[in-house]
């Protein structure tokens, strides 16, 4: 049976060129860790492959220079299997993750996982109750986080590479956002309101489906692409927020949400709650 051209396209292996501007013609060398991973999926000069600027902007090129640059082909127009208007893989819904600093190892497969499921990027909070070895563990293990934001995003094909800031305690984090136009504040909580379409009738969340919605018909015809809108979700470490992070946290207009009678490991409420925020059918 013949594959059309999306599905031919997706088995493409991805490369990275991150902040390079994609004009046909270009060879662009590749990082050291690209050429590993070209080596790794033995591919040769002329082999076609997809390439990501990381911040959207996808186009094909070839692989050039014994494996160590990527020669940029025309741009074509690639069919997105998202939202219409978004960059390929891209979700409806921004969802930025405040995840408190937990043991790397969990840190590092919810920042894998949320990137498979949608998360716009991860700010890294030094909770309250976070342990301080932890935080210093998670600040020198920046540039390791960074790269599997972006081996995920590879992987799972989409075309923005998540941004991930911090270590900032709950304190700071606040003062940054408080005023920004995010949307929606959602902290993950067990005692919170259930997440979810039936628990929620009047959530920030529909809200934020709303909003999307308009942008998308004002940018209909105009230059810029519509910016969807913001849901900035924190999660907890190990031992919860504190009564105090908590009452800041309300102070500052967040909505406690539920995920469930169970009490989940915080990687796992990650991927339950983008699982819920991102793509709402
Ligand atoms: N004993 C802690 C508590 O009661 O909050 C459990 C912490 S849990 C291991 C880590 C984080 O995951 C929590 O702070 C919360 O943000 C999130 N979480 C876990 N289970 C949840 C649930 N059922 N509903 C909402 N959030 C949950």
């Amino acid at each position: 049976m013949k594959e059309n051209r999306e599905t031919a396209e997706r088995r493409l292996p991805r490369v990275l060129v991150a902040g390079v501007p994609l004009v046909a013609g270009l060879v662009v060398p590749l990082s050291k860790e690209e050429r590993l991973h070209v080596r790794s999926r033995r591919l040769k000069d002329g082999d076609t492959v997809v390439v990501l600027n990381g911040k959207g902007v996808r186009a094909r090129g070839a692989i050039a220079e014994k494996g160590s640059a990527v020669l940029l082909l025309p741009l074509e127009e690639s069919p997105s299997p998202g939202s219409p208007g978004s960059p390929v893989g891209e979700p409806h819904v921004r969802v930025t993750v405040a995840l408190a600093c937990a043991e790397p190892a969990r840190v590092e497969w919810a920042i894998e996982k949320g990137t498979e499921c949608g998360a716009a990027g991860f700010v890294l909070l030094a909770a309250e109750r976070s342990q301080k070895s932890h935080v210093v563990a998670l600040k020198a293990r920046l540039p390791r986080l960074r790269r599997i934001a972006e081996e995920a995003t590879k992987q799972c094909d989409r075309s923005v590479v998540p941004g991930i800031e911090g270590p900032e305690s709950t304190g700071d984090f606040l003062r940054r956002v408080r005023g920004a136009e995010s949307a929606s504040f959602l902290v993950a909580d067990p005692g919170g309101v259930l997440l979810g379409v039936a628990g929620m009738p009047r959530s920030p969340l529909l809200l934020a489906q709303t909003r999307f919605a308009q942008t998308v018909r004002s940018g209909v015809g105009g230059t810029s692409a519509p910016r969807p809108p913001d849901v900035l979700l924190a999660i907890g470490p190990e031992g919860g927020f504190s009564p105090r992070e908590i009452s800041l946290f309300e102070e500052n207009g967040a909505l406690l949400v539920s995920l469930g009678p169970r009490i989940l490991r915080l990687e796992t409420a990650v991927v339950a709650a983008l699982t819920l925020l991102v793509d709402p059918a």
